[in-house]
């Protein structure tokens, strides 16, 4: 993203790429000191932190409520660093104010419902205040961008986005799925907004974090917001994706980050888009492959259970030439698309004979 886009970015100094941490709740007042006095010694110049909990199924923790506001105002004097929180109502929106946070962001459950976001924008009109919008839970650009224009249109100047993901229906290596071409596409799109990734939400777990933001700074992203915890295990929401600041520390340090104005940028900028397009279309390949085989696993059975043999020629050899004929008509070459079926029937057949044997 070009420098002058990110105005709100620059006039307050916040270097690149922003760095957001912290908890994913506020859980109590000695928790929350903690965290931010140890995040003072990292590239961290944001503190985050939930105070109201949108949760998935009721009855977990929903968040401390408007009590830890004044928690995060004795961070932001103690330690410097500025202050965000998400807001999902008008309500929010108040207290949040008289509580002067600095960065107020919607969730992810809050940005698919424009009832609510425009709520949100006619409290927030006119504000000097930063507001970032995450992206909605369903994959749709348009929501997203929808929630950007509501808040344009309420005359605040000081917008960003955050990518955390998508959610699906059957589960990935991802808690939410990056999608990275909406990513991308939002870039296009709005080139003027500043866009942060959330790994921690992305990933759903730690291990997954460093390659997640890697990945957001090569497409060029302007900053990255993780979930940050004194002692992660422990915390009272989203325990399995929190790190350590220490663990914050490492990662940002060992992050390569490109120079904006790098020369060849552009080059380099679209071989990195490509490579997610990729690294995207292999995902989908080897998901569809693990439901091919575990639909090999049924057929296993429906053949044991009928005491049918496993390869049936004829059938085999309809898939085979259909097949083959198929990948011909989109420019795939026949002895690549016969490699490519022996190699995939050779895999059903061990795993059905697996099946029954057993
Ligand atoms: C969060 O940032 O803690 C959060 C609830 O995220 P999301 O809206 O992305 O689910
Ligand atoms: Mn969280």
């Amino acid at each position: 993203m070009n420098n002058e886009n990110n105005k709100w970015l620059q006039e307050m100094g916040l270097n690149h790429p922003l760095v957001i941490a912290g908890p994913c709740s506020a859980e109590t007042e000695e928790q929350v000191m903690n965290i931010a006095h140890q995040l003072t010694k990292t590239k961290a110049t944001v503190f985050r932190a939930g105070v109201w909990k949108p949760r998935t199924r009721p009855g977990n923790f929903e968040g401390i409520g408007a009590l830890a506001l004044p928690w995060l105002q004795r961070v932001k004097k103690e330690t410097g660093l500025l202050i965000a929180v998400e807001v999902a109502n008008l309500n929010h929106v108040k207290l949040a104010l008289e509580h002067d946070i600095d960065i107020l962001w919607i969730g992810a459950r809050t940005t698919v419902n424009p009832f609510a976001v425009q709520e949100i924008a006619d409290a927030l009109k006119d504000t000097q205040k930063i507001v970032m919008v995450k992206n909605p839970i369903n994959p749709d650009l348009e929501l997203w961008i929808g929630a950007i224009e509501r808040l344009q249109k309420a005359n605040i100047k000081n917008i960003g986005a955050i990518h955390r993901g998508f959610s699906t229906y059957q589960k990935t290596t991802y808690r939410n799925n990056p999608n990275w071409q909406i990513a991308i596409d939002f870039m296009s799109r709005m080139p003027n907004i500043p866009l942060i990734n959330d790994p921690s939400h992305i990933c759903g777990n730690r291990e997954g974090l460093f390659d997640v933001s890697q990945m957001a700074l090569d497409l060029n992203f302007d900053g990255l917001m993780i979930e940050t915890h004194s002692d992660p295990d422990k915390a009272w929401s989203d325990a399995k994706q929190q790190v350590t600041p220490t663990r914050l520390h490492e990662i940002i340090t060992d992050l390569i980050i490109k120079k904006p104005n790098f020369e060849k940028q552009e080059a380099i900028d679209s071989l990195a888009k490509l490579r997610v397009e990729i690294n995207t279309i292999d995902d989908d390949l080897i998901a569809i492959l693990g439901k091919r085989i575990q639909i090999s696993k049924q057929i296993g059975l429906a053949k044991k259970e009928k005491n049918v043999a496993v390869l049936q020629p004829n059938r085999w050899q309809e898939i085979f030439e259909n097949r083959v004929k198929k990948g011909g008509n989109l420019g795939l070459s026949k002895q690549f698309m016969e490699k490519l079926y022996k190699a995939i029937h050779q895999e059903s057949i061990k795993v059905q004979e697996a099946v029954i044997k057993k």
